[in-house]
C-alpha cells in the first residue's frame, strides 16, 4: 500500500553524494571500469542539474578511459551525455553532430535502449535549431524504439513532446490526438499527473478555439510560444497547484509535461511514495541488476535511487518486485 509519508531528504543532494562517493571508493579500489562509470554517473547528475561545464569536467576524463579500455557501450553513452552538455551550453549544432554519430554506432552496435535515448536527446538538438521536421523524425524513431521494447513510460512521455513539436508546427489538431494519446497511456500507469496535464491540454483546445475566433474578428491573435510546453533540458518553475492559463500556443503543454517531470516538484507536492519495504526491494533488484551504472538505469536513464519512490514508474524490463 503507498503511504503519504514524506520522504526525509533532498533527492538531488543525496543522489549527488552517493555518485562523489561512489568516483571516491572506485579511484581508491584502483578499478578503471568502477572508475569510468563513477565518472559517467557523476557527470550526468551534473548536467541534469544544471551545470553543464562540471559535467564535462567528469564526461572528458570518462571518454579516455572508455577509449584506454575499448569500452565501445561506455563511449556512446559518454558522448550522448557530452552532447547534452553541449545542448544545455549552447551549443545545439555541436550537439547534433554528435548524437547523429552516437545513433549510427548504436545503431551498428544493436543497443536499441541507446539508441531510443539518443533519438529523443537528437529531437531536442534539432527542436533548438527549429529543425521541426528532423525533430519529428528523430521522435518517432524513438517512439517506435520503445513500443517495440515495451517501455510505456517512455512511450508516453514522447507522445506529448510530438504534441508539443506539433503545436509548435501550429499543427493543433494533431497536437490534441498525440496529447490525448500519451494521457491514456499516463493514466494506464495510474500517473498522478493526469489531471494536470489533461487540464493543460483542455486549456490549449480552449485557447485554440478562442485564437479561431479571435482571428475571424480581426484583432491579432496571441503567438504561438506557450501553452503545450517544451521539453529538453528545460526545468520548469510553474507549480502544478496553479491554474494554467488559456491559451493557444505550444508553452503551455510544455510547462504541463515540465512541472510533472520535475522530481523536486513530486516530492514536495505531498504525492504518495512508496512504502520503505518496496523501496528497498526495488533498490535491491536495481543494485543486483547488470543494467545499473552505480545510481543510474542504463536502460532507462534515470536515477534509481528517485524512480524507486515513485508508485506509477517501473523497470524498463518488468524487474521490479510487484
Ligand atoms: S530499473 Fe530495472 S533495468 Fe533498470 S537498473 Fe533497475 S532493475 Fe535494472
Amino acid at each position: 500500500m503507498p503511504t503519504t509519508e514524506p520522504v526525509r531528504l533532498s533527492p538531488e543532494v543525496e543522489l549527488l553524494a552517493q555518485a562523489e562517493q561512489f568516483l571516491e571508493l572506485a579511484r581508491l579500489s584502483g578499478d578503471r571500469c568502477r572508475e569510468l562509470v563513477a565518472l559517467i554517473d557523476l557527470g550526468v547528475v551534473f548536467w541534469r542539474g544544471g551545470d553543464a561545464v562540471r559535467a564535462v569536467t567528469f564526461l572528458e576524463p570518462a571518454l579516455e578511459i572508455a577509449h584506454e579500455l575499448s569500452d565501445r557501450p561506455r563511449e556512446l553513452d559518454i558522448l550522448d551525455n557530452l552532447a547534452m552538455a553541449a545542448l544545455a551550453s549552447g551549443q545545439p549544432s555541436r550537439a547534433v553532430k554528435i548524437l547523429e554519430k552516437v545513433v549510427a554506432a548504436a545503431q551498428q552496435l544493436g543497443l536499441r535502449y541507446q539508441e531510443k535515448i539518443t533519438w529523443e536527446h537528437l529531437a531536442s538538438a534539432y527542436m533548438s535549431l527549429k529543425q521541426g521536421s528532423e525533430a519529428t523524425c528523430s521522435l518517432n524513431a524513438a517512439l517506435s524504439l520503445a513500443r517495440e521494447l515495451g517501455d510505456e513510460h517512455h512511450a508516453a512521455d514522447l507522445l506529448w513532446y510530438l504534441a508539443i513539436l506539433n503545436a509548435d508546427m501550429d499543427q493543433r489538431d494533431q497536437a490534441v490526438r498525440l496529447a490525448e494519446e500519451a494521457i491514456t497511456l499516463y493514466r494506464k500507469q495510474s500517473s498522478p499527473y493526469v489531471g494536470w496535464l489533461t487540464e493543460h491540454l483542455r486549456r490549449f483546445q480552449d485557447g485554440a478555439e478562442l485564437r479561431h475566433a479571435n482571428a475571424k474578428l480581426g484583432p491579432k491573435s496571441p503567438s504561438p510560444e506557450s501553452v503545450l510546453g517544451s521539453w529538453s533540458v528545460t526545468t520548469s518553475t510553474v507549480a502544478p497547484s496553479e491554474p494554467p492559463p488559456i491559451r493557444s500556443d505550444p508553452g503551455l503543454l510544455r510547462m504541463a509535461l515540465s512541472a510533472a517531470k520535475s522530481v523536486s516538484r513530486f516530492f514536495s507536492s505531498g504525492f504518495q511514495t512508496v512504502v520503505q519495504s518496496t523501496y528497498e526491494r526495488r533498490l535491491e533488484t536495481c543494485n543486483a541488476c547488470e543494467h545499473h551504472t552505480g545510481v543510474r538505469c542504463s536502460l532507462c536513464g534515470c536515477f534509481c535511487s528517485i524512480k524507486a519512490w515513485m508508485p506509477h514508474e517501473d523497470c524498463p524490463v518488468g524487474k521490479w518486485p510487484h
